[in-house]
């Protein structure tokens, strides 16, 4: 019988100082709260210890970087292979002068709209409502009202797969739509962002503005996923499920939203498979009514219970 992961990895890194951990559950990551665990769940102590990770992993592990959670829905069996997950000597913000923020990518979105308000650097204000931290933002190309990240990525530093210490100029990250081209077998770690020289009291309006957005027309204190499906073009995908009669449609513990029809929201005892089993019908019952395909901007990972 081949030995459980944790220990083959263990085996062949002996020098690695981060947390290597079996079985560890991923509801209580992620925002929907609901999920089977990781096979393996690693937090590397800094930069050098990732690289090393990386370089070490055998070729078969399969690798899931896991941010805040916010835009996750781990499937019932849980994740096969590895999930990295990045702590606090990642989490570093600092203000590098000429409306420039060196980031790293366990930042939490809300924080870095504090430090860029308190440096006097607007363009920021946007992250002061998305839930998530800076790595899923530069995967996701986060964005809301009218601002998304490819918008102020100067640069991303990240390692591959092969433990290369790697650096994306924002051509390379290859933004579009809540998506990056950039190759999947990167975990970033951090990135140089870029605004332009505003009052700060301006600044602190637009992010009250933000604020009082979000408190009125989206779920915030629910276990939800966020934006569930991306805007198809020349759509809103709220307004095709709404107006396929969906508002409030249930599967099991799993909910649309009343608030906001392109969130699902774990009403209570829900399943993964209740969330993407609603999903999926979602995205029949609107193509039935309106021809449109919906697609996914959640991320589905892990396996079937
Ligand atoms: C209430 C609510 C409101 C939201 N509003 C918005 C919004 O206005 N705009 C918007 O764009 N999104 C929104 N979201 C979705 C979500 O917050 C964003 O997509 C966010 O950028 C995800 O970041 P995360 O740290 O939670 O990443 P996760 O959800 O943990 O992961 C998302 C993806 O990023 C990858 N990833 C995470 N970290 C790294 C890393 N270090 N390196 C490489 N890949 C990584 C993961 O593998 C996964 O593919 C909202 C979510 C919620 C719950």
């Amino acid at each position: 019988m081949t030995a459980p992961l944790v220990e083959r990895l263990a085996a062949v890194m002996p020098a690695l100082r981060g947390r290597l951990l079996a079985g560890q559950p991923l509801a209580d990551l992620v925002w929907f709260r609901v999920g089977g665990p990781a096979e393996a769940l690693f937090t590397p102590a800094d930069e050098d210890d990732l690289a090393y990770f990386l370089a070490n992993l055998p070729a078969d592990a399969p690798l899931t970087p896991i941010g805040l959670g916010s835009n996750l829905l781990v499937r019932d069996g849980g994740l096969p292979g590895v999930s990295v997950r990045l702590g606090k000597p990642f989490a570093a913000i600092e203000a590098v002068g000429e409306g420039r923020l060196r980031v790293g990518a366990a930042a939490a979105d809300k924080r870095v709209a504090i430090a860029a308000q308190e440096a006097g650097i607007g363009g920021f204000a946007f992250y002061f409502g998305i839930p998530g931290a800076i790595g899923g933002a530069l995967r996701m190309n986060a964005g809301a009202h009218g601002t998304e990240t490819a918008d102020r990525v100067v640069e991303v530093y990240g390692v591959d797969r092969s433990g290369a210490k790697r650096t994306f100029s924002k051509a390379e990250m290859g933004y579009r739509y809540r998506h990056s081209d950039a190759p999947d077998d990167v975990i970033f770690t951090g990135a140089l962002l870029e605004g332009e020289l505003q009052d700060r009291d301006a600044i602190r309006a637009e992010m009250d503005a933000v604020a009082e957005h979000r408190e009125r027309n989206q779920p915030i204190r629910s276990r939800t996923g966020g934006s569930t499906f991306k805007n198809p073009p020349g759509h809103s995908a709220w307004k095709l499920i709404d107006q396929a009669g969906l508002r409030g449609f249930a599967v099991g513990g799993a909910q649309v939203s009343e608030m906001h029809c392109n969130f699902l929201i774990n009403a209570g005892g829900a399943t993964g498979a209740d969330i993407e089993a609603l999903g999926e019908e979602i995205r029949r019952r609107v193509k039935e009514t309106s021809g449109v395909e919906l697609e996914w901007e959640i991320k589905r990972i892990g396996v079937a219970a």
